[in-house]
């Protein structure tokens, strides 16, 4: 990859004009390659965790209008702008979710991959089949306060797990016990919002 299409060009080639985004020109719409910029540079903020929604919503309704295609329909660059968006609502749904975007920062920082780590938080195991068990059981006697118990432990569990991440995945690049930790907790939290999906 040309290394030359991971920053942006300062000022448009076509119309030498000053680029607001790395990815089009706002003035005459040229776009620009992608490649190689990971979601947090596409949108123009730092590889951190805490992210404003507000001002992810603002960017990317913003880029979203700037590669649109009718703004390129029927030129070369329409395939591009196609590309584009896709990679932008993509970009947006990572960083939009707080596990998937604590993923992201972790592959990003060189952590484990969920497929080459499978650990989970002690216990955790464990508990998901303990309410499991407990929710098919209110489920099968029809006991709604019983059944309504274990949707709000799952609750708190989840809570709970998602504040761990966000606080370990606040501390990347960290050292490797902070990423394997960071690793085991989100393999755990989906026992749980798998849970949740079935409540
Ligand atoms: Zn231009």
């Amino acid at each position: 990859m040309d290394s030359s299409t991971k920053t942006a060009p300062a000022k448009c080639r076509a119309c030498h004009r000053p680029m607001g985004s790395p990815l089009f020109c706002d003035h005459c719409h040229s776009l620009y390659p992608s490649e190689g910029l990971n979601h947090f540079e596409l949108f123009g903020f730092p590889p951190a965790f805490d992210i404003d929604p507000a001002a992810l919503r603002q960017k990317y309704l913003q880029l979203s209008r700037g590669v649109h295609p009718d703004h390129h329909a029927a030129s070369p660059e329409s395939t591009d702008s196609l590309r584009l968006s896709a990679q932008l609502n993509e970009a947006h749904r990572v960083l939009l979710d707080p596990v998937l975007r604590a993923e992201y920062l972790l592959e990003l920082f060189g952590g484990p991959a969920a497929s080459a780590d499978k650990g989970t938080l002690e216990g955790v195991l464990a508990t998901a089949l303990q309410l499991r068990e407990d929710v098919c059981d209110a489920q099968a006697t029809g006991d709604r306060p019983a059944l309504d118990r274990c949707a709000a432990r799952v609750r708190q569990l989840h809570e709970e797990l998602l504040a761990g991440i966000g606080e370990l995945a606040r501390q990347l690049p960290g050292d490797p016990q902070v990423r394997r930790r960071l690793r085991a907790t989100l393999n755990s939290i989906k026992y749980y919002q798998k849970l949740l999906g079935e409540l």
